[in-house]
Order: structure tokens, then C-alpha cells, then sequence
């Protein structure tokens, strides 16, 4: 674990040494659970509206292991180039774009909105109507050399932010300030339950969370997380393992319950995250890796008024939001780099959820 300021691997410009000959690397899932770094034709020139980004940072996030495991439900085709969050650096820019310019250090919005759509228009970026697909799911993602983007959806990379923290703007970060502040409105004050702390998401929950003044509950599954949970910010942390955490937070709060539960679990956690509210609370949930369904109890939900909100993904928005935080010192907490031939090592790492923050991958 780390602040992130350490390693700034990859931040000089120019090309990559490992484009030559007009080919460059590009990560490849072949077939379910298995991944090959291939040597593929470099991208065109950037067509009009577009931008070409190098690649210099990718953050890991389950959605990564989703397709790597593969999923029925997912309409796409392999081989795909998998990376679904990235940072880099534009090296050409297309006809038309004012927006930037070569040098410029940016991420990259990995869902192909439209970006004419009412959602589009008034800036509910991931409620757009006509989404065409997730870059490093559905379609060709970010871990290669170069990607031609349309030049809408990058945002600009604050001074003294570096590629490694701002790889995980785009999703890990954009995904909780969208799940706090636009959808459950957490306000300074407040006390929230932020479950499996350790996650990416998790830890980068306490640390927003905290920076607004709140008090934060959080659940992790050994001791060793529990140590690195308060050391990043959490006023208190239940090995899930060893204690009801329903329990713990009915006492915590002196039976009243926290204002908001943050949920991405599912069914191992999310009744008992319900009942951790107090009356009117809200729960926020942006996922569900321990399964798919649970059965609610529908008299509770009415009689504690309770407010709960799906979340997926963020708004060009929430991206500049937190790269501005980022720029202001809340920087993820990193758990590992890996190099780019190791990223199956990652996404085994993650799926053993042996993990206390954010896997990135360097170029
Ligand atoms: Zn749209």
C-alpha cells in the first residue's frame, strides 16, 4: 500500500520503445480466463474528432475480472483487447479538436455514449440512451500502446497528478463520487457504512468520505485490512469474519443506525447493510460480486422509509471531480503495480480479493 506519489512509471513523453515497425502491443483475451500480449497494426492517424492516446497506466477493477471469467450476458466477440480505466498521454490529435492538444496528459471515459442523447446533452453521461459499449468489455479497451478516441471524452490530467493515480479516475474514483454525492447525497456529518473497505472502491469510499467530515464505518475480512482500514481514514472497522457487523453498528450508533450504507457485496452483506440504516437512509450500490439476487423484506423498506439507488459508472463529470481531488492530496491507495505482461497475475490477485486498494498496470 501507498499514497501513490512514488512511482510515476512512464511519464516522459514521446513514443513507446515498443511501437516499431508499425506494430505495438495490445493485451488480448483470447478465450475465458486466458489473456495474450500480442503484436498488432499501431491505429490510423486520429480521424476527425478523434484524439491518439499512449497508454501509460490502467487500473484494475472487477469489471475486468467479470470479463476475463467471461459472462454469458455479454454481448461481444473475442479476441478483445481487455483494460477498461486508463491514463496517458496524446501524441496526435485529429481534424476538428480544439478541446486538446499533443502533449497533453488525459484519461479516458471507457463507455461509448453519443453524446447527443438528453442524457448526453445534460450531462448524465452514463444514463445515455444510445451507449454503443464499454471499451476493455464489450469492444477493444486500453491495455495497448495506442487508441484513437473521440476527443469528447477524455478529460485533462491536473499538474502533479500522476498517470498511475490518474488511471483510477475514470472508474474506481468517478464510480464512488457519482454513488456518495450525486446519487445518495452524503453530507459532511454524516455517518456511512462502507462495506469490504479494502476494495478499491471501498477504500477510495472511506477516503471521500472522510474528506467531507464523516464518520466511517467500514467492513473488512482479516485483521491485517482492519490495521490498513484505519490507517486510511476509518473511525472504525468490524472483521466481518469474527462479528455481525449489524450488531456492531446498531451499538456504534447507539441503535440508531448510519445515514448511508454503501454497498457493492450483494447478497453476503446487503440485508444486513439495510439494517444498519437509520430511518429514511439511504444505500448506494454499485455492485454485486457475491451473486446476483436476494429477497427483501418489503414492510421494512416502507415502514423505515428507506431510499436505495443503483449506480453504475459516472459522468464526464464525476471524472474532472476526481481528478480535482486527486490534484488536492486524496490520492487512491494503490496495493500492487504490475507490469503489462502480468496483468492475468492482477486480475487473480483481485479475484482472490487479496487485496487493500487499487492494482494498476504499467506500460
Ligand atoms: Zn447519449
Amino acid at each position: 500500500m501507498s499514497g501513490g506519489t512514488g512511482n510515476l512509471v512512464g511519464e516522459r513523453a514521446g513514443p513507446s520503445p515498443a511501437i516499431a515497425g508499425g506494430l505495438m502491443r495490445a493485451l488480448t483475451l483470447v478465450a475465458d480466463r486466458q489473456i495474450e500480449l500480442r503484436n498488432i497494426p499501431a491505429p490510423a492517424a486520429p480521424a476527425e474528432g478523434e484524439v491518439q492516446i499512449h497508454i501509460k497506466a490502467i487500473g484494475l477493477n472487477h469489471i475486468d475480472v467479470w470479463g476475463w471469467r467471461g459472462m454469458a450476458f455479454a454481448k461481444r466477440t473475442l479476441p478483445l483487447i481487455v483494460g477498461v480505466e486508463a491514463a496517458g498521454e496524446i501524441v496526435g490529435v485529429g481534424g476538428g479538436v480544439n478541446s486538446c492538444r499533443v502533449g497533453d496528459r488525459v484519461v479516458a471515459y471507457g463507455a461509448l455514449t453519443c453524446g447527443v442523447c438528453k442524457a448526453c446533452r445534460e450531462g448524465r453521461d452514463n444514463l445515455c440512451e444510445n451507449v454503443a459499449s464499454i471499451m476493455g468489455f464489450h469492444v477493444d479497451g486500453f491495455a495497448r500502446d495506442l487508441v484513437n478516441m473521440p476527443a469528447r471524452l477524455v478529460e485533462p490530467i491536473p499538474a502533479g497528478v500522476s498517470f498511475r493515480d490518474a488511471a483510477c479516475a475514470p472508474v474506481a474514483f468517478g464510480t464512488v463520487q457519482h454513488m456518495l454525492f450525486d446519487n445518495a447525497k452524503l453530507e459532511s456529518g454524516e455517518t456511512i457504512l462502507v462495506q469490504a473497505g479494502g476494495s478499491g472502491i471501498g477504500s477510495t469510499a472511506i477516503k471521500m468520505a472522510k474528506a467531507i467530515g464523516c464518520t466511517v464505518i467500514t467492513t473488512v475480512g482479516d485483521d491485517a485490512k482492519a490495521a490498513k482500514a484505519k490507517t486510511i481514514g476509518a473511525d472504525h472497522v468490524i472483521n466481518y469474519r469474527t462479528e455481525r457487523f449489524e450488531g456492531v453498528v446498531r451499538k456504534l450508533t447507539g441503535k440508531k443506525g448510519v445515514d448511508v450504507a454503501f454497498e457493492h457485496v450483494g447478497p453476503d452483506t446487503f440485508n444486513g447493510s439495510l439494517l444498519c440504516l437509520k430511518r429514511g437512509g439511504r444505500l448506494v450500490t454499485c455492485g454485486s460480486t457475491s451473486g446476483q439476487s436476494i429477497t427483501m423484506n418489503l414492510f421494512q423498506l416502507y415502514l423505515q422509509q428507506y431510499r436505495i439507488f443503483g449506480s453504475f459508472g459516472c459522468s464526464l463529470r464525476n471524472i474532472r471531480e476526481s481528478l480535482a481531488k486527486m490534484a488536492a492530496g486524496l490520492l487512491p491507495v494503490i496495493d500492487t503495480d504490475v507490469r503489462l505482461d502480468d496483468f492475468e497475475r492482477g486480475l487473480a490477485r483481485l479475484e482472490s480479493r487479496q487485496v487493500f486498494g487499487k492494482i494498476i498496470v504499467t506500460f
